[in-house]
């Protein structure tokens, strides 16, 4: 029998790129093969000079239509077959083909929110819910919103074999987390866009969307970030690589923010969890530090660091790159 192959691939568009896919249906016994699409539609490529091809570089069985159904996350390719100037898989692949032989290892918290009927599901219309305090890993109905959509999109994630290390509701009505790791610097971003991919793709059919809007109530209410959880081999030794990776960061705090996702600024305000984006600081168990080191890392003296600085609408091939580069070759 013909089964059905989801390409999936990241667009153009900026400040944010977002995903696109398009199905191709694949006789049984043939490989996968490489695709083009139209990348004047995607903020990818001129009208006069459009195809842009498709690559798949990871391949996992499809929750959604099950079967023999395939999702094939792609990257994005010229014609010559050179990168897309879009295609940030590759610094990643860079980054760890350089430092593999440190064994970094991610872990992201993705955190989103979910809209219904233009606001955030659980919003009064034309208002505002009581304030923020006993949400956070809350349960009952007047608390929790979209727990069905979570629970699905989980499933969807282990049965494509990603590996999702768990969920909690956050701490605004309608926001939510899923943590993917601890995995090496490009399974992370291939297994987080994919799993963003599954996301929206579960909510469309409870006509819920999932935004990675990094603060989509102004005022008084978290923002949604994408914490980085990060070790070396050598963290996961020792201590003293720890500090040197936190002291590594701080030197190069502006490059880190400026591709840490756009409108990191309003998230990044001092408030509500965060630190000010214009300061750098790490700290064990500190919440309002750049860089927190958990506390149970500071007892055990190994482990690893989380960098709380990212949005939730970052890219995790680049952050990851990035990461990789800065804490590696200061660890090397
Ligand atoms: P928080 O307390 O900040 O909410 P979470 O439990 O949500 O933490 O997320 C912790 C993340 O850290 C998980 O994604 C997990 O896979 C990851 N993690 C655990 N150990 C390591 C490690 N040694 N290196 C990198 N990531 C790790
Ligand atoms: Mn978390
Ligand atoms: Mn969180
Ligand atoms: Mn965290």
């Amino acid at each position: 029998m013909p089964y059905r192959a989801e390409y999936i691939w990241i667009d153009g568009q900026k400040p944010t790129s977002k995903l696109r896919s398009k199905t191709r249906v694949i006789q049984n016994g043939d490989d996968l093969p490489i695709w083009g699409f139209d990348g004047s539609s995607t903020d990818q490529a001129p009208g006069s000079e459009s195809d842009r091809v498709l690559r798949p570089v990871k391949i996992v069985p499809d929750p959604i239509r099950g079967g023999d159904a395939v999702l094939a996350l792609c990257e994005v390719l010229n014609t010559d077959m050179t990168p897309h100037e879009s295609n940030t898989r590759v610094r990643a692949v860079e980054a760890l083909a350089k430092y593999g032989d440190q064994e970094p290892w991610f872990g992201i918290e993705q955190e989103y929110t979910f809209y219904k009927d233009g606001r955030p599901h659980g919003w009064p219309i034309g208002g505002y819910p009581a304030p923020q305090g006993g949400y956070y890993c809350g349960i009952g109905a007047d608390e929790i919103w979209g727990r069905d959509v979570v629970e699905d999109h989980t499933t969807a994630c282990i049965a494509a074999g990603l590996a999702i290390s768990g969920t909690n509701a956050e701490v605004m009505i309608g926001q939510w987390e899923f943590q993917i790791g601890p995995v090496d610097t490009v399974e992370i971003g291939d297994s987080v866009w994919l799993a963003r991919w599954l996301l929206y793709r579960v909510a469309e059919d409870y006509d819920i969307s999932a935004t990675l809007d990094p603060k989509p109530v102004k005022g008084d209410w978290n923002g949604a970030g994408m914490h980085t959880n990060f070790s070396t081999k050598a963290m996961r030794e020792s201590y003293e690589p720890i500090i040197a990776a936190c002291e590594a960061l701080g030197k190069k705090a502006e490059e880190h923010v400026a591709n840490y996702g756009a409108g990191i600024e309003d998230r990044l305000t001092g408030l509500h969890e965060t630190a000010p984006w214009s300061e750098y600081s790490y700290g064990v168990s500190d919440r309002g530090a750049s860089v927190r080191i958990p506390w149970q890392v500071a007892v055990e003296q190994k482990g690893y660091i989380e960098d709380r600085r990212p949005n939730a609408n970052g890219d995790p091939y680049v952050i990851a790159a990035l990461m990789t580069e800065t804490i590696c070759s200061a660890l090397a």
